[in-house]
């Protein structure tokens, strides 16, 4: 399941970046716009497995799996097959105007692995923001109400209408306002910030009473939440808190829309997060995870909400590509074959055993959380007043980038390391990462 080219091994032949990534990063400070940021400048020539191998011949160990995208691995054999005999046949002709059995093939997939046992369909377009919008459109189009309301801590995008979904102001939204309207945020369920022994019930009450006060549920389209908030910072809400909010919208006609852009895809130990809690949504948005590191993404739902939108109003011209639905499919087989769920599951038990470690050993370990293979630690200055410390997060995961090993950060206050390792990681690299956390965390 992993390509044997890319030898599984961590390996630094100078330090990072290299000559190599130096001269390309400059070269790119030349021709890309700097609005473009870049977390770690190793340039990649090659990945698969647990690692990336960069132009001066480093191997890192990959906790980013490009932000929870490449859950199969880099170029899985699977994928690489499906991808080179579509990319032989056609590439392109726009499914709108003559259509190709992969896309087809794709949507029955979601319909069959998304929660729900009703009647669905789906649709499919290019990236996480655009099926967020289209799952807008659907639920305005269906309800003929205009409200959206999504949750504190959210993230669903950087277009015009997901930055206003989306809770952060810096680096997202930043300058780039006006936002689109008839969007409103309410608390989320945040356990290690919400008030001491406040319950997913209680956080889900609170959350409803604004609604009803400040907008009117007789208007709300569609409630947009993340079963876990990714983002945001790993947030974990209190159980009962989605089944809540999911109750409430089924009681009051409102469209709940899980965003499992990066939840789904087998990441927490589950095909979708929802299912951890029998949460069933009415609308599912996929992407990320959906094949193997090609541009796709998908709304799901029940076929009565899916079908509102008049023949045409639905659509964009390289929406489920023919090569990035062959790669889904591929994507989607793998998963499946090698039960990567179960591994992630396994996974998530080291993980947050070794986290929940370090957290006894470094009191600047304020919360270890997660499930599966989505799992972070959020830093914090004092343990009592959990002050977030995003300076520290950043120098932890500096240590952790110049010896090796890819961390990326998330969340509000910018205070979460977050680590989302590709499921087919050897354990081997998987226990050389964290040992290398480990050190960072000691070397502050
Ligand atoms: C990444 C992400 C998006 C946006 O996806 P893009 O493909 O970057 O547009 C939306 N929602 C969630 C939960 C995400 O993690």
């Amino acid at each position: 399941m992993i390509d044997d080219s890319v030898r599984q091994e961590r390996r630094l032949v100078t330090t990072i970046p290299g000559p190599a990534s130096q001269a390309l990063l400059a070269r790119r400070q030349g021709a890309v716009a700097r609005g473009i940021g870049v977390m770690l400048p190793v340039f990649v020539t090659k990945a698969g497995g647990g690692v990336l191998v960069d132009a001066d011949g480093n191997s890192l160990i990959d906790f980013g799996a490009g932000i929870a995208v490449v859950n199969v691995g880099n170029s899985a054999p699977e994928v690489v097959d499906a991808v080179q005999r579509q990319v032989g046949e056609f590439t392109h002709t726009c499914f709108m105007v003559t259509p190709y059995e992969g896309y087809v093939a794709v949507c029955e997939q979601l319909n069959r692995l998304t929660p729900g046992d009703y009647e669905k369909r789906s649709a499919l377009f290019n990236s996480g923001a655009e099926a967020v919008e289209n799952a807008v459109k659907i639920a305005r189009s269906c309800t003929h109400r205009q409200a959206v309301v999504v949750l504190d801590h959210g993230y669903h995008g950087r277009t015009n209408l997901t930055l206003a979904l989306t809770a952060k102001n810096m680096p997202y939204k930043h300058g780039f306002g006006p936002f689109a309207p008839e969007i409103y945020r309410v608390p989320t369920s945040y356990p290690y910030r919400d008030p001491a022994g406040m319950t997913g019930a209680e956080a889900a009450e609170r959350a409803i009473t604004l609604i009803d006060k400040q907008v009117g549920a007789d208007n709300v389209a569609c409630i947009v939440a993340e079963p876990i908030q990714g983002e945001g910072g790993f947030v974990v809400p209190a159980p009962s808190f989605l089944s809540g909010l999911a109750d409430y919208s089924r009681a009051s006609g409102i469209v709940f829309v899980a965003d499992e852009i990066q939840t789904g895809f087998g990441r927490t130990g589950a095909m979708f997060a929802c299912s951890h809690e029998g949460v069933v949504p009415d609308l599912i948005t996929t992407a990320k995870g959906i094949a193997g590191g090609l541009p796709l993404a998908a709304v799901t739902g029940r076929a009565e909400i899916m079908d509102a939108p008049h023949v045409g109003g639905l659509g964009g011209t390289y929406g489920g590509n023919p090569v990035a639905c062959a790669a889904a499919l591929g994507a989607i087989r793998t998963l499946e074959r090698d039960d990567l769920a179960g591994r992630a599951e396994a996974m998530g038990s080291v993980l947050l055993g070794r986290l929940t470690e370090l957290a006894e050993k470094f009191p600047v370990i304020g919360d270890v959380r997660g499930r599966g293979a989505m799992v972070a630690v959020e830093l914090v200055s004092d343990r009592q007043a959990q002050t977030p410390a995003p300076e520290i997060t950043q120098a932890v995961a500096k240590h952790c980038h110049a010896n090796g090993l890819v961390v990326l950060t998330c969340g509000t206050y910018g205070n979460v390391l977050r680590l989302l390792p590709p499921l087919v990681m050897p354990e081997h690299l998987l226990d050389e990462g964290l040992g290398i956390l480990e050190e960072a965390f000691a070397a502050l």
